[in-house]
């Protein structure tokens, strides 16, 4: 298996080099998904000749902060063509964590030609016995799909995520030009959301109402009043203010000011009441 990675400055990659062959390559995607430095294709083409050369037919292609913008990933992946058969970083996970993601990924990359063997075996075996009916496998979520699908990542599935970082950046890109108002409607004090949430598993059913205060100096502070049951008979009420780091001397205030009244005992209706203060870095329950 060939490793080829794109791990911009700061981290040592010397580390994560758990190909078979692995290359290094130029490029960068900042923390935010913007391209800061492109890859260079001849470089990537001389890689995957040098790869082909010794043998190498399934790859690794892992950029640091390719789960923010995997367009350099799947660059490679097209280079690659039909020569190799390439796992993707940012297609097995969307955590930050880098080094694990390289793990990850050469652990897809290096199990595959088992199981291409895997499913040909099967495959062989069921025209011996001239059965003839589609293959489905069994995921362990509980889904199924055909077997030539679990060979490769479906092209759709890149391209949404692809569509998707793009969509997300261009939100943060015009985070400044946006008329809340519009957005939210006529919000007055509170943005407030209700919730209705079903968990199967355990047959709880659970009532939200979520209330964002609107600030035009900071992101505000956030309250969830939370009602949750097994029956009409039984349930548990919750209530819980949430203040963000970037909160607003004012809003914060206001904010503890909200979970004090909350936990008198004379007003509380409540069978828990939280309080998750990262500003101060303060966790309460009452
Ligand atoms: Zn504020």
């Amino acid at each position: 298996m060939g490793l080829i990675l794109i791990p911009g400055p700061g981290l040592n990659p010397k580390y994560l080099l758990y190909g078979d062959l692995n290359a290094i390559i130029s490029g960068y995607v900042d923390h935010r998904g913007n391209e800061v430095q492109s890859i260079s294709e001849s470089e990537v083409r001389e890689v995957l000749q040098r790869f082909k050369k010794e043998g190498i037919s399934n790859l690794a292609v892992v950029g640091k902060f390719s789960i923010r913008n995997p367009g350099q990933e799947l660059q490679i992946a097209r280079l690659a063509g039909k020569e190799f058969k390439v796992t993707t970083g940012h297609s097995l996970s969307g955590s930050l964590n880098f080094p694990r993601r390289v793990v990850t990924t050469c652990f897809n990359a290096g199990t595959a030609p088992i199981h291409q063997q895997f499913i040909q075996v099967i495959k062989d075996a069921f025209t011996q016995r001239g059965i003839r009916s589609p293959v489905l496998f069994l995921k362990s979520d509980g889904g199924t799909i055909p077997v030539d699908e679990s060979l490769v990542q479906p092209e759709e599935i890149s391209r949404q995520i692809e569509k998707t970082v793009a969509r997300l950046q261009q939100i943060w890109q015009e985070r400044d030009d946006v008329d809340l108002e519009q957005v939210f409607g006529n919000i007055q004090k509170y943005y407030r959301r209700e919730k209705n949430i079903f968990y199967d598993t355990d047959g709880i059913n659970e009532e939200q109402t979520e209330r964002v205060r609107y600030c035009s100096d900071c992101p505000g502070y956030l309250l969830i009043d939370s009602r949750a049951s097994r029956s009409r008979f039984n349930d548990t009420r919750i209530f819980a203010v949430s203040i963000p780091r970037l909160t607003c001397n004012r809003c914060h205030s206001e904010a503890r000011n909200i979970f004090e009244e909350q936990t008198h005992p004379r007003r509380n209706k409540y069978d828990y009441i939280y309080l998750q203060d990262l500003k101060e870095d303060e966790y309460l329950r009452r």
